[in-house]
């Protein structure tokens, strides 16, 4: 037994594959299946979290519709990766924010755009919103720097927990081991550069079943973060450490890793969102499409209201744009647990798990453990 009718279609479908395994050099999903003789929930969350939904295996398979076997790899990987991540959210009692989850990423973000702008109000006057303020501590005449630390501090710390306490269940029930250099080393490698994003060489496919950038637009995306979250904390070094307060001049490192970022978050999500309108829709999780576009077009506007906030921070549109980016970042971080952010951190996890399976493989009293598990 199952422990949902997902689960259940994913192993109907994976046992076949282990049969004929044709694609078992198309990326990690196929070497970590032929591992198993029989697949527990628990194992088959995992091979879902490897799978980059490249579409490869159901361009190579002869068992697609009409066939009777009916074998739609990443339609059924991508429909229990979204399951996946609710049965492993923490606290378990927020684990519905998954569903619908663009909606709720929305109100999110209408609220805290509301919250701000109220706060700079209760803390100031309504003029200050409109007020051009310049100088060193600028942004911190519309709200102090103790209340933002405060807000974001707690919410951030909030974030990492949640996540934390996720990829740690996940990590327990995929059966994660003794880590060694050696694993992470490989899965990091492998999580940098989406190695298994290729479908075997061929490339992620379209629609038209050609090539397309999903990798280009991903790196964009994943990098373009790392550099803003580069300069975000720089500046808290700058700040805390030497009493150099925002807004820097452009030539300052915490401006410029926060230029080359935003580009990255300009450019990334957008291409990204593209890719997601030329993929096959009957490979994707039709559900999945709100907590998708949710997370890409609040990353867009992370660097949108970042870098409209950088051209005009010493204008009157300051205080407006201030409000609008910080309550973007806040509701972007809030979400952060129960939303599509958390693919890279269970896709990493996977690859680790892979890495330490490539050095010591699944056992033949491991598959009797997954036997009795699934009893
Ligand atoms: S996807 Fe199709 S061709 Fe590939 S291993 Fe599975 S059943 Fe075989
Ligand atoms: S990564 Fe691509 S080839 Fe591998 S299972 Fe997913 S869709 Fe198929």
């Amino acid at each position: 037994m199952h422990g949902t009718n997902i689960l259940a279609e994913a192993n109907r479908q994976i046992t076949i594959c282990n049969a004929c395994r044709y694609c078992e050099n198309l990326c990690a999903v196929f070497p970590a299946m032929e591992q198993r003789r029989v697949f527990s929930d628990d194992s088959l969350d995992y091979l879902a979290n490897l799978c980059h939904n490249c579409g490869a295996c159901y361009e190579a398979c002869q068992y697609i519709p009409p066939h009777d076997f009916a074998v739609n790899v990443p339609k059924v990987l991508a429909e229990l990766r979204s399951e996946s991540y609710a049965r492993y959210a923490w606290p378990h009692g927020l684990a519905p924010l998954f569903r619908r989850n663009g909606l709720v990423v929305a109100l999110t973000a209408a609220v805290a755009v509301a919250f701000f702008i109220g706060g700079f109000v209760a803390l100031g006057d309504a003029t200050v919103l409109f007020a051009a303020q310049t100088g060193p501590g600028a942004f911190y005449r519309l709200m102090p720097h103790e209340v933002m630390v405060l807000l974001f501090g707690g919410v951030f710390a909030f974030a990492i927990l949640a996540l934390a306490m996720s990829v740690r269940s996940f990590w327990h029930a995929i059966g994660g081991g003794p880590l060694t250099m050696s694993d992470i080393r490989d899965a990091g490698r492998a999580a940098a550069t989406l190695h298994y994003l290729d479908g075997g060489g061929g490339g992620c496919l379209n629609e038209e079943a050609r090539p397309d950038d999903r990798r280009f637009f991903h790196h964009c995306t994943f990098y373009g973060f790392v550099l803003c979250f580069a300069s975000t904390s720089l500046a808290t070094v700058l700040h805390n450490g030497f009493g150099w307060h925002a807004p820097y001049s452009w030539y300052n490192p915490v401006v410029l890793l926060g230029i080359i970022g935003g580009l990255g978050l300009l450019i990334g999500p957008l291409g990204l969102l593209r890719a997601k309108e030329n993929h096959d829709p009957g490979l994707s999780d039709a559900r999945a499409r709100g907590m998708e576009v949710g997370f890409l077009v609040m990353l867009w506007l992370t660097s949108a209201t970042g870098l409209l906030l950088l051209v005009l921070r010493a204008t009157p549109m300051m205080g407006v744009l201030l409000a609008l980016h910080l309550g973007v970042v806040f509701a972007l971080f809030l979400t952060f647990p129960y939303g599509k952010f958390v693919h890279g951190f269970y896709r990493s996890t996977a690859l680790v798990r892979f890495a330490q399976e490539k050095r010591t493989p699944v056992t033949v009293s491991d598959n009797a453990e997954s036997q009795r598990n699934r009893r």
